[in-house]
């Protein structure tokens, strides 16, 4: 498959943003920012995770493509099993200029989602997830949380 690489900023914002992943990923930013800012109560814990993706996001890259992209395939019990993540991956590495091959595929995106989700409910006392009471709401209520 012939790609074309795009030349300028402009051209690969405009790439990026024809893609599903990255438009799925923005507007959960986009969620998130006003979630914040319509419940109130920031604290610096908030900063934490950004904090905390730029400092592991090598290792953690390195991580998953070693172990994850990069699965071979098993056989057990006379049956192969290969991963779609690794299957997809040798794809990306047979073309790499190949750009929906090079994001996450808009699936993995709902996945990764719906795990947030999860660890948000399972969690509910994490400080850094957005309180599910607004301030005014604690207002109301004499400061009573409960
Ligand atoms: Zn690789």
């Amino acid at each position: 498959m012939m790609t074309v690489c795009p030349r300028t900023l402009a051209d690969a914002r405009r790439e990026f943003l024809r893609h599903r992943s990255p438009r799925i990923l923005l507007a959960c930013l986009f969620l998130a920012l006003a979630a914040r800012l319509l419940v109130g109560g920031f604290t610096w814990w908030n900063v934490v995770p950004f904090v905390v993706v730029v400092l592991v996001q090598p290792f953690l890259e390195w991580t998953i493509h070693v172990f994850v992209l990069h699965a071979r395939p098993r056989r057990i019990a006379g049956r192969t099993f290969d991963t779609v993540v690794a299957r997809d991956h040798r794809l990306h590495h047979q073309d790499p200029r190949d750009i929906p091959l090079i994001l996450i595929p808009s699936r993995w995106v709902w996945y990764l989602i719906g795990s947030v989700l999860i660890f948000g409910l399972a969690f509910p006392g994490w400080p850094m997830r957005t309180t599910s009471r607004p301030s005014r709401w604690r207002s109301c209520t004499n400061g009573r949380t409960s």
